[in-house]
């Protein structure tokens, strides 16, 4: 099994030992010409969603990635990956990849509760889950083929919808593989 992971921008590196971790070989795309190479699964990491976007722009990256998708190609992104995922984007009608209904709240948690790590149980992975925001979206409102993973606070931090699966925290921070583990099983259903 071979995951590309998007490493223009953000903390691709922690998903890259996630993977190593989980016997799982990746490479990183930092040009259109890496995008070439055969995969089975994306991860679009964490960082800032306004730069990522505009990095994919300027490397023509974008409609490659959006088509293989929209394709069928098993994506996880985690935070600002999610964002480049969603459908829409609460108070903005930037164009992104947009390839997963549902409607994203971004920097939802404010500037005092703009960090923090907690607990919580995950469909699929366990109990207690550990999750990290910094700066973190969450999900205000999924589309009918979306599936609720996880709950913080009456707030959605985990969805997946079919070949596509997000979270708002950063299971790749942690210690904990489970949460890739599920990326992992997932490609191979
Ligand atoms: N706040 C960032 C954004 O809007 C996401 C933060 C993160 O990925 N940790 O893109």
């Amino acid at each position: 099994m071979k995951i590309a992971v998007l490493a223009l921008q953000g903390a691709f590196l922690e998903h890259e030992r996630m993977l190593e971790r989980l016997g799982a070989e990746w490479f990183e795309i930092r040009q259109k010409a890496d995008w070439e190479q055969p995969k089975d699964g994306l991860i679009i990491p964490g960082g800032e969603s306004t730069t990522m976007l505009k990095l994919l722009h300027d490397l023509d990256l974008f409609d490659d990635i959006r088509a293989a998708i929209a394709g069928g190609l098993p994506v996880f992104g985690t935070c600002a990956g999610l964002i480049l995922l969603a459908k829409s984007v609460a108070g903005d009608d930037i164009e992104r990849l947009g390839t997963m209904d549902m409607e994203v709240c971004r920097n939802a948690y404010g500037r005092q509760l703009g960090s923090f790590y907690t607990e919580a149980p995950m469909k699929g992975v366990g109990e207690q889950v550990p999750m990290t925001f910094i700066r973190a979206p969450y999900i205000n409102r999924v589309g009918e083929g979306v599936e609720v993973l996880a709950e913080v606070d009456g707030h959605i931090v985990a969805a997946r919808q079919d070949h596509q699966f997000v979270t708002s925290f950063h299971p790749e921070l942690n210690n904990d593989t489970a949460v890739h583990a599920y990326f992992l099983r997932m490609i191979r259903e």
